[in-house]
């Protein structure tokens, strides 16, 4: 089986900084894949090399089995690409929006319609809205929907959910498990770690470089039965204290609570006995569970 997506040692600079450094990723057809990593990883510019918009310094990148350099044009009508800022018109309405991307690419909007109606239904409600009074929502809604006019077999969604409402970025996710299972590739970057459990598999990249690939809970097992909370009433004297644990690999605080990363050898009933007898009485030590957010940590501080 072809990949649907294949780069390999991926490299991209801008001046002196380098966007992506020897990026090899392998992504199979139908997979709902995510780029997860911080502002600055690289996520737009591994897009923009898969749109066909913009060359690699160096190595390879193959959509669909053909070299995004030397085949773009022939790429480009099977690739949808939502770029990180909406590329809707503000100044139109939805439907002239909708016409005007079906008109780019030559096709009906009626022929498309049974691919877009779950994503356009709540827009159809109001064809005649200016794009730049919709909701952040309905605004990601439009811009899917005109991503998808021409029925591409390859979906890149660059940040989609970014600044968009909880609810709507629940909805747009069970959108793409739609897409996805009417065999739609779709590659989408977030920098929101909590969606990377939405995907079927995950890159996590930083500073250009993909750091680990895989399934979601592939990625967190490893990291299961050596990761703890701890709370206590002096949570800074509790940090110092805990950073100088040799069995404690990482402490960092995480929402209210400390993540301890621990080597086998450690021993909760024993890191209590040890904080009491620094003055630290009223510590709790329980098992977490590791999210994105650890093993993205972890990944970094291995860096
Ligand atoms: P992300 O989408 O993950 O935030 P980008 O691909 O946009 O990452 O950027 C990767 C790095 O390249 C960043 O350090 C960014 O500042 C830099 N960069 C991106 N685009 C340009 C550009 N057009 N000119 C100069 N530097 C750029
Ligand atoms: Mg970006």
């Amino acid at each position: 089986m072809t990949a649907a997506i294949a780069t390999e040692g991926l490299t991209k600079s801008y001046g002196s900084v380098k966007a992506l450094d020897n990026v090899s990723l392998n992504i199979e057809p139908g997979e709902l894949f995510g780029l997860i990593g911080p502002d600055g990883a690289g996520k737009s510019t591994l897009h923009r090399i898969l749109a066909t918009l913009l060359k690699p310094d160096a190595g390879k990148a193959a959509v669909l089995g053909l070299d995004v350099v030397r085949y773009y044009s022939q790429l480009r009508d099977r690739i949808g690409y939502m770029p990180e800022r909406f590329s809707l018109y503000h100044d139109m309405t939805v439907m002239e929006n909708l016409r005007f991307f079906a008109s780019l690419f030559g096709v009906n909007i009626a022929d498309s319609y049974p691919l877009i109606a779950p994503v356009f239904r709540q827009l159809s409600k109001f064809p005649d809205r200016m794009a730049g009074k919709l909701s952040g929502g309905m605004k990601q809604k439009l811009a899917l929907s005109c991503a998808l006019i021409h029925r591409p077999e390859i979906l890149l969604l660059d940040e989609p959910t970014t600044g968009v409402d909880a609810v709507s970025r629940s909805e747009f996710w069970d959108m793409l498990g739609s897409l996805r299972e009417k065999g739609i590739t779709i590659v989408v970057s977030t920098s929101y770690m909590d969606e990377a459990t939405r995907c079927g598999r995950i890159a996590v990249i930083d500073k250009g470089r993909v750091l680990a690939a895989g399934t979601p809970d592939a990625l967190t097992r490893h990291m299961s039965g050596k990761l703890y909370n701890a709370v206590a009433s002096d949570m800074f004297g509790l940090l110092t204290r805990l950073r100088k644990m040799p069995e404690i690999t990482d402490c960092y605080t995480f929402g209210s609570t400390l993540h301890l990363i621990t080597t086998g050898r450690f021993d909760p009933a024993g890191a209590i006995g040890y904080l009491k007898a620094e003055g630290i009485a009223d510590a709790r030590i329980y098992p977490a569970t590791p999210g994105i957010e650890d093993i993205f940590i972890q990944l970094t501080r291995d860096d």
